[in-house]
């Protein structure tokens, strides 16, 4: 298996018409598929050098989960609103489609901590930037963010940039 975009499924008008979800079940689910998925992102790590990982619900934390597990680092869950039991920050965030709200524990992250923030997919960037202001206002540093697949022409990997935040992700489709 030399091409790991043919592990992810294409879905048409899902959830909503025009956009092409990009189904990352059929990657996981195939043993070298997301082997090398993982052993991508945790090279990338390795050579950014981070304290913890933070993974994004909920695709995040099967990919963060497996990171910081070959790292040798912590995971830090950056959740969707209420899930959490203790003491949250909360940011909203318009998705690709919709709205939402993510929450992490204030006490997640040690201060100065550099934290690498994971999820499957980067579209707009609504999301990830959220995470990032999280993780931040916890008392954390993002030098990076690593993806499964980025759709460049959304634009959110450019606006991670502009943070400051390197961005790295194994695979990128054109659309959206
Ligand atoms: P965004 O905030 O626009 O970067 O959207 C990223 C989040 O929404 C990730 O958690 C993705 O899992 C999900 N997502 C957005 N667009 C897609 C898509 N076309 N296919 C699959 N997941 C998507």
């Amino acid at each position: 298996m030399n091409d790991l975009s043919a592990l992810v499924r294409a879905i048409p008008d899902y959830p909503r018409k025009g956009i092409i979800f990009r189904d990352v079940t059929t990657l996981f689910s195939h043993a070298e598929g997301f082997r090398r998925t993982v052993a991508l992102m945790t090279d990338y790590a390795r050579g950014v050098g981070v304290d913890l990982v933070a993974g994004i619900d909920a695709r995040g934390f099967i990919l963060g989960g497996a990171i910081a597990m070959e790292l040798g680092k912590g995971f830090v869950a950056v959740r969707k609103r209420g899930k959490l039991p203790a003491e949250v920050y909360r940011e909203e965030y318009a998705l690709e489609y919709g709205v939402d709200e993510v929450e992490i524990h204030i006490d997640a992250v040690p201060a100065g901590a550099r934290v690498l923030i994971v999820d499957d997919l980067i579209a707009t960037g609504g999301t990830a930037v959220a995470a990032v202001k999280l993780v931040e206002r916890a008392g954390g540093t993002v030098p990076a963010a690593s993806f499964a697949i980025d759709l460049p022409e959304l634009g959110g990997a450019d606006r991670l940039r502009e943070r400051g935040v390197e961005v790295y992700s194994v695979l990128s489709f054109e659309g959206h």
